[in-house]
């Protein structure tokens, strides 16, 4: 009898960062004092609470902060709800805000969160509960001077009222307002900015553009194909629609779909609320994973989890552009197997950085109590995606290096110098 091929080990993901790290190291001779310090997390929090649940019985919740520098401000990252959120993946993701928020040039560190539970098999109630435990745990662990999270995979504008209100409400009422600052991508009502809900679709589609422009290539009737339908990829594919491109394929966790003529990004949108995934949509044929992956398209942005563009999957593709607008969707293999391929890529810390750009923004309106136009967000979002693609891609042609090392390099030359300035205490 044939023997079938065993499933490959998937690269664990804290070491994928390590790696992207090193090539980078390498290439600026990193002092190795500085690369012992950025190689673990300052702080890693893991926290068990128990959450009472509508039938009435408890259950214990795993839940996780970790801190990676602050260096460059106070810590920054999202909160992600998902079931397979483990130690190493949350170490993985507070690495890359780090990078991502120094490429930028945004006065924050890099931290990120996450509860290990599937938030699509709990009632609203109990998410609320879970979502106010959790920050109650977190305490004086966060706070608007010190670590503010917002929304990742699993949460949303409404976890992160949760979030506020429920730390507003530890210390005095007088102090209440000063707190809103302590989590961002709220409600507009609630204290959130204007366009921070599709900052980071939009956000992707900026740095696209800079692509179109450098390869003197057009979007307007350009083919696209989109993994992860949820906060990210559907503003990314909508926005995009709305210039001329054409959404050919797209996957989710409920199945994926194919229609060369295009998908209508809206329609999708409205069946993917009321169902919960994109599977049944009638405007398109479902097909399997593979034909997904090796759907003949312009552009592929992954928009879902890490490591899916992989040593499997990467040799199905057939794009000229990946953009990451996930974190870590592409393993060092499937890296590998696309530069030979001659695809380029927009690497994560750059692609998907507009997210953390108008949380950035949000948090300044807060602080100084102003309320900026959607005009005005997107117009700075503009000029901050713009400045960080052109210096990625100037340092990249510098070094002879590819656009992920390019933003690494920028990242710990920045990060080095304030090391140097400021020394390590003692
Ligand atoms: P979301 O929860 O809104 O959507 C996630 C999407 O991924 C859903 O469509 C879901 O069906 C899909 N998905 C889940 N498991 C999948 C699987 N196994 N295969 C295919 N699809 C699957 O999350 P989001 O906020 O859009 O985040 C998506 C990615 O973007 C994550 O990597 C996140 O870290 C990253 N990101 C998000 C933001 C933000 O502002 N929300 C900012 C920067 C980066």
């Amino acid at each position: 009898m044939a023997s079938k091929t065993p499933p490959k080990q998937r690269q664990n993901v804290y070491e994928i960062a390590q790696a992207q790290l090193q090539r980078a190291a390498d290439v600026i001779r990193l002092e190795d004092r500085l690369h012992m310090i950025l190689s673990q997390p300052k702080n890693e929090l893991i926290i068990n609470f128990p959450v009472r649940m509508d039938d009435g019985n408890y259950r214990l919740f795993k839940g996780y902060r970790i801190q990676h520098n602050d260096i460059m401000g106070p810590y920054k990252g999202g909160i992600r709800f998902h079931p397979e959120v483990h130690l190493d993946e949350v170490k993985a993701l507070a690495a890359w805000m780090t990078w991502k928020c120094a490429v930028m040039e945004i006065p924050f560190g890099g931290a990120k969160g996450g509860v290990k539970f599937d938030p699509r098999s709990t009632s609203p109630a109990e998410l609320e509960r879970i979502t106010r435990r959790f920050t109650h745990a977190l305490g004086d662990n966060i706070g608007p001077n010190y670590d503010i999270p917002a929304p990742d995979m699993g949460t949303n504008a409404q976890t992160m009222v949760w979030m506020m209100d429920t730390y507003m409400n530890r210390g005095p009422s007088r102090d209440k307002n000063a707190q809103r600052a302590v989590v961002t991508g709220k409600s507009i009502t609630s204290g959130g900015s204007q366009g921070r809900e599709k900052a980071t679709g939009q956000g992707v589609v900026y740095a696209i553009e800079e692509w179109a422009t450098e390869n003197d290539f057009s979007l307007d009737g350009a083919t696209f194909s989109v993994q992860g339908f949820g906060n990210v990829g559907s503003h990314a594919a909508a926005i995009l629609s709305r210039m001329g491109a054409s959404m050919i394929a797209v996957q989710d966790h409920t199945g994926a779909l194919v229609n060369r003529e295009g998908i209508h990004p809206k329609r999708l949108a409205r069946h993917v609320a009321e169902t919960g995934g994109v599977a049944g949509y009638k405007g398109a044929e479902p097909v399997d994973k593979a034909t997904f992956f090796g759907t003949e398209v312009d552009i592929f942005i992954p928009a879902a989890l890490e490591s899916q563009i992989t040593a499997d999957t990467a040799p199905l593709m057939r794009c000229k552009l990946v953009v990451e607008g996930a974190n870590g969707p592409t393993d060092l293999e499937g890296e590998a197997i696309l530069q030979d391929k001659g695809v380029q890529i927009l690497p994560d810390v750059l692609a998907n950085a507009g997210g953390v750009t108008v949380s950035y923004f949000e948090w300044l309106q807060n602080r100084r109590a102003e309320s900026w136009t959607l005009e005005e967000v997107d117009a700075r979002l503009h000029a901050m995606m713009v400045r960080a693609y052109r210096t990625v891609r100037r340092v990249a042609r510098e070094h002879g290096i590819d656009n992920r090392t390019a933003a690494y390099v920028h990242s710990l030359q920045r990060i080095q110098e304030v090391y140097r300035e400021r020394g390590i205490f003692p």
